[in-house]
């Protein structure tokens, strides 16, 4: 009987190598064999057997009938004059998905995806314009950190946000082991704190991510701050509304961030202001306003520089937290799903014409 080979980047550090002790125990080799396997697929990855010469040659071609390590393809890499960099890859069935890499002093930090495409369709996100295609294995979200770190020179991360393609809550099943291998020893070795899972506020997934014992990071997108104006911008909510989704970011044991798109005469007004900060304080949340990116918003306007600034300084007077992130990657298409988006319709343009 043959039996199809087992894709070790789809395991959990633990589970690869007790999969590969048990093939090691088979080949009659030393267990300290695993190990060295162990280690190039995530700790100093390699990207093939073939390139793993620690090992005998014998053995690499025994690896390569047991086991598979598949990659993901570089479509497109573009640099951003800012050093913000967005990475868009083909996977086996020819979906395409993006990771941005986004340099700050010694940080660097890797958005990452987590379907293809995304079921929810808020209003003013390119990714859900797009439909849901499907949900990414876990070799293809771990994946895409791992490609990064496989080019040369490598760009390694050293933290992570799943505020790439999709909504990670949907797709906890292969998210849950990621966060692993992303947190773990003998994987990428990232701090829990510097891993941050962002939601909508899919509430299974929030308590999920809650009774994980590693100290990873909640973020929640709120963008309006009462039920009828999130209603429109974000249908999701009809499912979970905001005094749901507000009680179970009270409930999660650590420290909380609202992420919060500024949508020019939308969401931007000086009661929004103190909605969000109610709500805010209400689960010790910190508030991260978001400028829109310009072409990113599908019919929605950016909110003006000052204004952002003005409605900053409102939560403020209210004792919340509150920052304005700083827009990166403008000049690259660096909005959640842009260059996919582009991608498509430049190939559409192509066939029509
Ligand atoms: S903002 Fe996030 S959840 Fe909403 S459609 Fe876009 S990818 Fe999906």
């Amino acid at each position: 009987m043959t039996t199809s080979p087992v894709n070790l980047l789809d395991l959990a550090p633990a589970d690869a190598r007790a999969a590969l002790l048990v093939a090691f125990a088979e080949f009659g080799q030393p267990s300290y064999r695993a190990d060295q396997v162990l280690r190039r697929l995530w700790v100093n990855p390699a990207p093939d057997f073939d390139a793993m010469t620690e090992l005998p040659a014998a053995l690499r071609v025994k690896l390569v009938e047991r086991f598979i390590l598949p990659r993901l393809t570089l479509a497109i890499r573009q640099s951003s004059t800012d050093g913000t960099e967005k990475f868009l890859f083909t996977l086996a069935d020819g979906q395409s998905i993006e990771t941005v890499a986004i340099p700050d002093g010694d940080r660097m930090t890797f958005c990452v995806s987590s379907q293809a495409g995304c079921a929810l369709a808020c209003a003013f996100c390119a990714t859900g314009a797009m439909g849901f295609q499907r949900n990414l294995a876990v070799h293809e979200i771990a994946g895409q950190v791992r490609e990064l770190a496989l080019l040369d020179p490598p760009v390694k991360a050293t933290n992570i946000v799943f505020m790439g393609m999709g909504e990670p809550m949907m797709n906890w099943k292969a998210v849950s082991p990621t966060l692993t291998i992303l947190n773990s020893s003998d994987g990428f070795g990232i701090g829990a704190r510097h891993i941050t899972v962002s939601t909508v506020g899919v509430l299974p997934g929030i308590i999920a991510l809650g009774e994980r014992p590693e100290q990873f990071r909640l973020a929640i997108s709120i963008h309006a701050p009462n039920d009828t104006l999130r209603q429109q911008l974000m249908p999701v909510n009809t499912k979970y509304p905001l005094a749901e989704v507000i009680a179970a970011a009270a409930a999660f044991d650590r420290r909380v961030t609202f992420e919060y798109v500024m949508l020019g005469g939308v969401n931007d007004r000086r009661a929004h202001a103190t909605e969000l900060a109610s709500r805010a304080r209400a689960c010790k949340a910190f508030v991260n306003l978001i400028p829109l990116h310009p072409g990113g918003g599908l019919g929605f306007d950016p909110t003006a520089r000052d204004s952002i600034h003005q409605f900053a300084n409102w939560i403020r007077d209210e004792g919340v937290e509150v920052a304005i992130r700083r827009s990166r990657g403008l000049d690259i298409s660096a909005a959640c799903g842009q260059l996919r988006v582009e991608k498509i319709g430049r190939r559409r343009e192509l066939t029509t014409t």
